[in-house]
C-alpha cells in the first residue's frame, strides 16, 4: 500500500507554519514550512503552507512558533537505575559501579517496572520516540525483567530497542561485580536466546526490537563475548556493549587481554555493522579507523562521562572518519537529568572543551546525532531519525516562542543551545504520545510515585 493510501484510510495529520529540520541528507530546512502525515507515516514535507484540497485530513495543526524535528533516538540507557539516582557522587566508573552493585544486586520485576516507567516518561516528555535498554542485572528469582519494561514501552507508546545484557565474570575469576550479581555463561546466553525468541519483532517498522548485549569487558568473560557475538548472528540481531570508557578500563584489558579494548573486541567479533558500543572515549586514531572501516556504531553520553570524569570522547574525529555516533542518556544513577535532548548542548558544549575547540560540533551535527545517527546506530535508519516522505511519522513540535527560547532566530540554535524546549506534540506511529508536555497514555504524579515506593524498597531491602 502507498502513503497516500494509507492515509485515505487512516486520516491524513496537516502541520504548518512551523521551521521544519528535516535532518534528511541535505540537512534541508523550511522556515515556515508543512508535514503531511499519513497514517504511520510522512506523505510530504515541504515549504510554506500544505498543499490546498487534501483530502481526509483528520487534524490540522497550526505550529506557528514551534520547530518540527525528527523524533529523538536514545541509544544508550540503564533504566532500573531510576531508583538508585544521587548515589557514589563523587566516584568514578570502577568505585561507582562498586558501590552500587551489590543494591542492584536486589532489584526485581516490580521495581524494574516502576523504574522503565518513570525512565520512559522523562524521556518521552522531552521529545525521544525511539528508546532503548541495556539491561544486565538478573538476580535469580526477581521475575520477568526484560518483559517488565517491554510493558513499561508499550504503555507509554514508545518505539522501543530492549537489549538482554549479562555478566558471568564476578570477582573471585578477576572481574569487577561481586560473584553474587552474575549469572553463570551457559544461563547468560540460555536467557539472551530464550529473550530475543519471545520478544523480537524483525519485521520492518516494528515498535520492538530485541539485541545482544553482555556487560563490559571488566564483568563478562572472553567465552561469552564470543559466544553472545555468534549467537546474535545465528538470530539475526544486533550487538551491544559498553567499551573504551576509562582509562581503568583500557589498564584492565591491558593486563588481562594483553591488548586495548577496541582490539580485544575486534578478536572476539566484537566489530561490524550490528554492533553499537556505549561511550568509546578512549579511542586511539587506530581505533577509529577499525569503527570506520568495520561499521561499528557509538553511543555518546557526554553526561555521563562528565558525571563520572570519564573523558572526553573524539566525536569530531568519529565524524570525520565516517563512523556512525548516535546519542545516549546512559543510566540515570550516571546521569540523573534522564533526558535526551539536554545531551545535544551537552554533546555540543562538551566537545568543544576538547582539541577541536570551536570547530568541534556544530548545533546542526548535534541535531543529527540525537535523530539521525541514532537510528543508524540502531540500524533503523531507513525507517525514522529524518522526515522524509515514506519514513515513519515519529515528530516532534519544540515550542520555542516561549521565554526559555524566543530571541534565537536561529530554531535549530534555539533547540540545541538553549534551555530545554518544552514539546507541544510528539507522534509515534502518527500517534501523539505527548500532547502540550503532557504523556497521553500514562499519568506522570502515578508514576513518580510508584517510583519512589520502589526506590524506598530497594534502598530498604539493600540497607
Ligand atoms: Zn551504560
Amino acid at each position: 500500500m502507498t502513503a497516500a493510501g494509507a492515509g485515505a484510510r487512516a486520516g491524513r495529520v496537516v502541520i504548518e507554519n512551523c521551521a521544519v529540520a528535516t535532518v534528511d541528507a541535505d540537512s534541508t530546512e523550511y522556515g515556515p514550512g508543512h508535514l503531511v502525515l499519513a497514517g504511520d507515516r510522512v506523505e510530504a514535507v515541504g515549504p510554506g503552507p500544505a498543499p490546498a484540497g487534501l483530502t481526509g485530513v483528520t487534524r490540522r495543526v497550526d505550529a506557528t512558533g514551534h520547530l518540527a524535528t525528527p523524533g529523538l533516538v536514545n541509544t544508550h540507557h540503564h533504566f532500573y537505575q531510576w531508583l538508585t539516582r544521587g548515589l557514589a557522587q563523587d566516584a568514578n566508573l570502577f568505585g561507582w559501579l562498586t558501590a552500587l552493585y551489590p543494591v542492584w544486586a536486589r532489584i526485581d520485576e516490580p521495581m524494574v517496572h516502576a523504574a522503565a516507567r518513570a525512565s520512559l516518561a522523562m524521556m518521552v516528555r522531552g521529545g525521544v520516540t525511539t528508546a532503548m535498554d541495556h539491561h544486565y542485572v538478573f538476580p535469580r528469582g526477581a521475575g520477568d525483567l526484560l518483559g517488565a519494561e517491554i510493558r513499561a514501552a508499550a504503555e507509554i507508546g514508545v518505539r522501543f530497542t530492549a537489549t538482554r545484557g549479562s555478566m558471568d565474570l564476578g570477582v573471585s575469576d578477576g572481574g569487577l561485580p561481586p560473584d553474587f550479581a552474575v549469572e553463570t555463561t551457559e544461563e547468560a546466553l540460555r536467557a539472551t536466546e530464550r529473550a530475543v525468541r519471545e520478544y523480537h519483532d524483525p519485521s520492518p517498522n516494528a515498535m520492538l526490537r530485541v539485541a545482544v548485549a553482555p556487560c563490559s569487558p571488566f564483568s563478562v568473560t572472553t567465552e561469552l563475548m564470543r559466544e553472545a557475538a555468534a549467537l546474535a548472528r545465528r538470530l539475526g540481531v544486533r550487538l551491544h556493549t559498553h567499551g573504551s570508557e576509562t582509562v581503568e578500563e583500557e589498564r584492565f584489558c591491558h593486563e588481562r587481554f594483553g591488548m586495548g579494548p577496541t582490539a580485544y573486541f575486534e578478536s572476539t567479533g566484537w566489530l561490524g555493522e550490528d554492533v553499537w558500543m556505549a561511550h568509546c572515549v578512549h579511542m586511539s586514531d587506530d581505533d577509529i579507523a577499525a569503527f570506520a572501516r568495520t561499521g561499528t556504531g557509538v553511543a555518546h553520553c557526554p553526561s555521563s562521562n562528565a558525571r563520572l570524569a570519564a573523558g572526553i570522547a573524539r566525536v569530531p574525529d568519529m565524524l570525520a572518519a565516517g563512523v556512525p555516533v548516535g546519542l545516549g542518556v546512559d543510566g540515570t544513577a550516571s546521569n540523573e537529568s534522564g533526558e535526551l535532548h539536554t545531551e545535544l548542548r551537552n554533546a555540543l558544549l562538551v566537545s568543544r572543551l576538547g582539541p577541536h575547540r570551536e570547530r568541534a560540533l556544530t548545533a546542526r551535527q548535534a541535531l543529527r546525532l540525537g535523530t539521525a545517527g541514532g537510528a543508524r546506530v540502531l540500524g533503523r535508519e531507513a525507517e525514522t531519525g529524518s522526515l522524509e516522505p515514506g519514513k515513519l511519522a515519529d515528530v516532534v513540535l519544540w515550542r520555542l516562542d516561549g521565554l526559555g527560547h524566543s530571541t534565537i532566530a536561529d530554531p535549530v540554535a534555539a533547540l540545541v543551545f538553549g534551555p530545554p524546549a518544552p514539546v507541544t506534540l510528539s507522534l509515534v506511529n502518527g500517534v501523539p504520545v505527548v500532547e502540550d508536555g503532557r504523556l497521553t497514555r500514562a499519568d506522570e504524579t502515578t508514576i513518580a510515585a510508584e517510583a519512589r515506593t520502589q526506590a524506598r524498597r530497594l534502598a530498604a531491602l539493600a540497607g
